[in-house]
């Protein structure tokens, strides 16, 4: 097999076979293919696309370079939420707790940041001694013993999506439609879930811009999520702005903790649980998305969901004292105000510019080897729809790179879009996608 030929068959146009694929995707977790071959084949597949046939061939290929996890011996309907990939998008680490807190299992196999946008993995890490590198063994005890783990893809999960996946971060690689379908999917399968949740965000922080492409993207993940025997639902979310005022890994984390414990911000919460009432309804622990928020909010006020958190966060081996005082935890060496340059409304706060200033600022990586710094990010004061004054506080950055500091201050002014009346608010839910097609979301968590 010459990879060069497949290369060249992408970059013309035309469609791969199953095993031209295959041999593709052995060779580069083998080695006998190199970063830069695998690297022009994935800019091929952005340019080209992949046709459905291709697509699903590339996730099992995905699925088949690694084993698949058999969690028939925990009883009951096991379901994961996956995301595209936000700003500010902490979910994960509220969502896997909370739900697992009301009876449904989760196996949650996550990833690091990708492009612009965080990682559930590199947000984990910052707690220090957290594993996200289980063994099978250990992630199916886990899930059944405490109702949830997450982890990453390993040299024997997905090995595939594991080398593929840094290698897109670093490469421009990350918004095709058919390596984040076959990404995402060969997770969710090789994991062994039984249904699945995608948050699909929509708007300037995700990686299509446009409500046509997202659209497609969703029932694309739909469709082959279905395919491959996964019950999967998609719910379109806001990512204009980021989630919440929190970006960067510890940060998030800390964030992540205020709506455990019952507070935190509300549109961390509403997309939490809206996502959660998908997963209780798919694991049939409830009838109705209403009924789903109701046992959900109830956990988070209850602090069961912060509890199973503990738990989790204890049996993956981090460091519990963190989470339970958080303010003694030091900061990055340089926290430095973003002051307003005029008095007005937030009329905008684009999610995309604020997640690439956080990559600058150390949350995120620029090559494959770069290690992320946890404390680096970006706390938001001030958000779309919210009034401000001249030199009031639009937002904190952290970092321990002094050099950064002055331009991504001027970079954080640039993100924010001022009017002189008050602006419209995306809406934080925009349709639900399943194998039926688009419809409204039954309701407002709010
Ligand atoms: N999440 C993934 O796991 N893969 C992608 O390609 C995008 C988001």
């Amino acid at each position: 097999m010459n990879p060069v030929l497949m290369i060249e068959k992408k970059r013309d146009g035309g469609a791969l076979s199953a095993e031209e694929i295959s041999g593709l995707v052995r060779g580069y977790v083998s080695g006998s293919i190199p970063d830069y071959q695998m690297s022009a084949f994935l800019m091929a597949v952005v340019l080209r696309g992949m046709d459905d046939t291709e697509m699903r061939a590339m996730t099992e290929a995905f699925v088949a370079s690694g084993d698949v996890l058999d969690l028939s011996s925990i009883p009951g309907i096991k379901v994961d939420k996956h995301s595209t990939g936000g700003v500010g998008d902490k979910v994960s680490l509220i969502l896997a707790p909370l739900v697992a807190s009301a009876g449904v299992p989760v196996p949650m196999m996550a990833g690091r940041g990708l492009g612009h946008t965080g990682g559930t993995l590199d947000k984990l890490e910052s707690i220090p001694g957290f594993a996200t590198r289980l063994s099978e063994d250990a992630f199916v005890k886990q899930v059944a013993s405490l109702g949830c783990a997450i982890m990453g893809q390993t040299d024997r999960l997905v090995p595939a999506d594991r080398k593929i996946y840094s290698l897109r971060d670093v490469t421009g690689t990350v918004p095709s439609l058919p390596l984040i379908c076959s990404s995402i999917l060969s997770k969710k399968k090789a994991e062994g879930a039984d249904a699945l949740v995608l948050d699909v965000k929509l708007g300037r922080g995700a990686f299509f811009k446009k409500r046509e492409e997202t659209v497609r993207l969703a029932k694309s993940l739909v469709s082959l999520g279905n395919g491959l025997g996964i019950q999967t639902v998609a719910l379109l979310t806001a990512m204009d702005q980021p989630l919440g005022r929190a970006v960067g890994n510890w940060l998030e984390v800390r964030e992540s903790v205020d709506v455990l414990r019952g507070g935190g911000p509300k549109d961390v919460r509403d997309v939490t649980l809206a996502l959660g009432a998908e997963m209780l309804v798919l694991g049939g622990k409830t009838s109705t998305h209403r009924e789903g928020i109701v046992v959900l909010r109830k956990l988070l006020q209850s602090g069961a969901a912060y509890d199973t958190f503990i738990r989790m966060v204890k049996a993956q081996g981090g460091d519990v004292s963190v989470i339970e005082n958080p303010e003694n935890v030091p900061p990055a060496a340089f926290g430095v105000t973003v002051e307003s340059p005029s008095d007005g409304w937030v009329a905008g706060l684009d999610a995309f510019a604020v997640g690439k200033i956080s990559v600058g600022l150390g949350a995120g990586r620029v090559r494959k080897e770069d290690a992320v710094d946890p404390f680096a990010g970006i706390v938001l004061q001030k958000k779309t729809g919210d009034l401000v004054r001249k030199s009031e506080t639009l937002a904190v950055i952290a970092t321990n790179k002094e050099a950064v500091v002055e331009e991504s201050k001027i970079r954080m002014i640039g993100a924010y879009q001022f009017s002189p009346k008050p602006a419209d608010v995306q809406s934080l839910i925009d349709c639900r996608i399943d194998a039926k097609g688009e419809s409204a979301f039954p309701f407002s968590p709010a």
